[in-house]
């Protein structure tokens, strides 16, 4: 019997990173694909080319100009409270500083895309508001406001059933 993921798993071992003058061709240039080529080159490698199927060049990635991929869209929602998931929380902070580097980008002229202008921002800083039917707050909401108050971000999560974040919506005019 030949053992296959045993032995994808030895080539996979002995796989040689590529050095950083090879090639490197990333298809797809959706966020993934998009966001991927600039990490890459900020820790050298230098020959990184994106190929997308849609001529984004063109359509600057507009839905009404056919482009369809998850990614190009009028806006997308970044959260950071993920209750129990610590991973994705750690994620969003560490991204949303990225997004508030790029809006300095932007208005300061550094960086400015074609479609876009300096008066433009790509991150609006926001909030949102989750109901519940239950009286009690749920387990997955109250871990939320645990694991963003461990994290260094108090009083970012608040709910209606704590009397102190009442006063805090109140005074705050939410
Ligand atoms: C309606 C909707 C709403 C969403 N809202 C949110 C949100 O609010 N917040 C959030 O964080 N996430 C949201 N998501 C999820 C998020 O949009 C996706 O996880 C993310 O955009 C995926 O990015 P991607 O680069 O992997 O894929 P895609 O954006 O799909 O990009 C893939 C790219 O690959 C190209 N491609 C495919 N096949 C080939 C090929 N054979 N050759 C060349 N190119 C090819 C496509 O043209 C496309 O440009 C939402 C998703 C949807 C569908």
């Amino acid at each position: 019997m030949i053992d296959l993921a045993a032995q994808s798993f030895r080539e996979i071992d002995q796989a040689v990173p590529p050095n950083k003058q090879s090639p490197t061709v990333i298809v797809g240039a959706g966020i993934f694909g998009l966001g991927t080529a600039p990490h890459l080159c900020k820790r050298g490698y230098t020959d990184v080319t994106v190929l997308d199927k849609q001529p984004y060049d063109e359509t600057l990635y507009s839905y009404f100009k056919g482009a369809d991929a998850a990614s190009a869209d009028m806006n997308k929602i970044v959260r950071s409270s993920y209750g129990f998931q610590k991973e994705y929380q750690d994620l969003s902070t560490e991204t949303i500083s990225e997004w508030h580097n790029w809006n300095a980008e932007l208005k300061e002229g550094v960086t400015v895309p074609p479609g876009m202008s300096t008066k433009d921002a790509v991150f609006v800083h926001s909030f949102h508001v989750s109901l519940s039917t239950s009286v009690e707050l749920p387990p997955w909401n109250l871990a939320c406001i645990e694991a963003m108050e461990k994290a260094g971000y108090k009083d970012t999560q608040l709910a209606t059933t704590n009397p102190r974040h009442r006063e805090i919506v109140q005074q705050k005019g939410l």
